[in-house]
């Protein structure tokens, strides 16, 4: 067991980090960041932060000497440094985890060999995508192996007529082609598990993106009690199948008739966990820190029905245009969440707002789903 007063550190230094690191102080832990790209949000809160690149092996066997317990909170960490770490300080989740969920092809062949639900899909190899479209069939879609995220690295393909762009595109990558799935809704459940084994998974979130980008989480989701039984059941077994410790996010689509079916896996907190900041017994960031200190896990009841919006750099620049032309940028209207009831404001110290880029995101809570949902929609046009 990792106790209060020993030094969690985290790979990583975004608003996840940030997040991770105020819920590990809040239970008395030291919190040392180690991240790349310099000054970051993470290090913004943390007692040590460190700047040098995941392939500084010195550095980075030298931050891991420094701590009690290792974890990360991004996915694109390349894998081979974290052996180093491994024999020095408990790592988790696990580096194998770690190679498995930051691939699409080696995450999709986990899935299919644990026998998981998930979309049709086949693997394009020889940088050729054609044989898979062919394989997979219409409408589909592709997308790269690695360094996807937020729907970047993806082509959709409705028709033959798109084939013959897909193919120039994406010439000489690792791909995978899955079938598009014409789901009624997106849901995600994350599971927390500990060093002891135990395990609990958060409520079922339903996702709205929007350009591919996280936009709205609903919960509890607006699914059948079976379905969302299902979607945890499933986000346990993968937990469990995996041996993870710590959290992963596991994203599934609800088809039309009520199958689940598995997207996505991320081994670290999620954004369509912020809501547990507001609305839940214990927050994702909170659970992820207990589970890899091996303290009990907290409780996951839904406090009230609660949505999750994202903030995006978008929002310094909606009215009056378009953000890379030069033109005029305002600070969002916060007066409208920091008045508005039972809302609540999160903004992650970026200093630089861009188009698509994550600032901050704001929580609602009311007493049904649709009221919650009405006034984050509300409260969002007027941001
Ligand atoms: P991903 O990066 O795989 O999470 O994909 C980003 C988003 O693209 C998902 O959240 C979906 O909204 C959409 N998407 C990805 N794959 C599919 C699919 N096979 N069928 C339908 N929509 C998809």
């Amino acid at each position: 067991m990792i106790l209060p007063g020993q030094t969690l550190g985290i790979l990583g230094g975004g608003q996840l980090g940030r997040m991770l690191a105020q819920a590990a102080q809040s239970l008395g832990f030291r919190v040392h960041v180690f991240e790349p790209a310099g000054p970051c949000p993470a290090g913004a809160v943390a007692n040590k932060e460190v700047n040098a690149s995941y392939e500084d092996t010195a550095a980075l066997t030298a931050f891991a000497r420094e701590c009690d317990v290792v974890t990360y909170e991004f996915e694109n960490i390349p894998s081979a440094p974290l052996a180093a770490i491994a024999p020095l300080v408990p790592l988790h989740p696990r580096a194998d985890v770690l190679h498995i969920t930051q691939n699409r092809q080696r995450e999709k062949a986990w899935l299919r060999a644990q026998g998981i639900p998930h979309a049709r899909y086949a693997e394009a190899l020889d940088g050729d995508i054609a044989p898979a479209v062919a394989d997979v069939g219409l409408p589909c879609v592709v997308k790269t192996a690695d360094f996807g995220y937020d729907g970047k690295g993806q082509m959709k393909l409705a028709s033959a007529g798109d084939l013959e762009r897909a193919v120039a595109t994406f010439r000489g990558r690792r791909c995978v082609v899955e079938r598009w799935v014409e789901f009624a809704c997106e849901v995600s459940v994350i599971v927390a598990r500990s060093t002891t084994g135990e395990a609990r998974a958060f409520p079922v979130a339903e996702n709205i993106h929007t350009h591919h980008i996280l936009d709205f989480s609903i919960v509890p989701a607006r699914i059948a009690p079976a379905t969302a039984r299902a979607a945890e059941a499933l986000a346990l077994t993968i937990a469990e199948k995996l041996g993870v410790v710590g959290l992963i996010a596991v994203e599934m689509f609800v088809t039309r008739d009520g199958e689940v079916l598995v997207n996505e896996l991320a081994p670290r907190p999620h954004n369509s966990g912020h809501w547990s900041m507001d609305g839940c017994e214990t927050s994702q960031f909170e659970q992820h820190v207990r589970a890899v200190c091996g303290l009990p896990l907290g409780g996951v009841t839904v406090r009230e029905p609660s949505v999750m919006v994202n903030i995006l750099g978008d929002a310094w620049f909606e009215r009056s245009g378009r953000s890379d032309a030069g033109e005029v940028r305002r600070e969002p209207n916060w007066g409208a969440i920091l008045s508005a009831p039972r809302a609540k404001l999160h903004l992650y110290g970026k200093a630089e707002p861009r188009r698509a880029r994550k600032m901050g995101h704001f929580t609602v809570r009311d007493a049904t789903v649709d009221a919650a949902l009405a006034r984050a929609t509300e409260l969002k046009t007027r941001l």
